[in-house]
């Protein structure tokens, strides 16, 4: 698709790293599959990726962690 932010660039398939944070803590997810722009870096990750996120975040997160690093198919099993 057309990148939204520069308006220039196509988006391809790739990976990027998100980062959510939550009350004191933050979880970092590596090789989470996006949607790249080729012309500014932007990634674009899916509702249903950033669904499997959130809950990722939330249980880790509720747990007391305050900053944890981990890769997306970890994060998500
Ligand atoms: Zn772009």
């Amino acid at each position: 698709m057309k990148c939204v932010v520069c308006k220039r660039g196509e988006t391809r398939p790739g990976r990027t790293t998100v980062t959510l944070e939550r009350g004191g803590g933050a979880l970092v997810i590596r090789n989470v599959p996006a949607e790249v722009c080729g012309n500014c870096g932007e990634a674009y990750v899916t509702a249903e990726v950033t669904r499997s996120l959130l809950e990722s975040a939330n249980r880790t997160l509720r747990a007391g962690v305050e900053l944890d690093i981990r890769e997306f198919e970890a994060a998500t099993a």
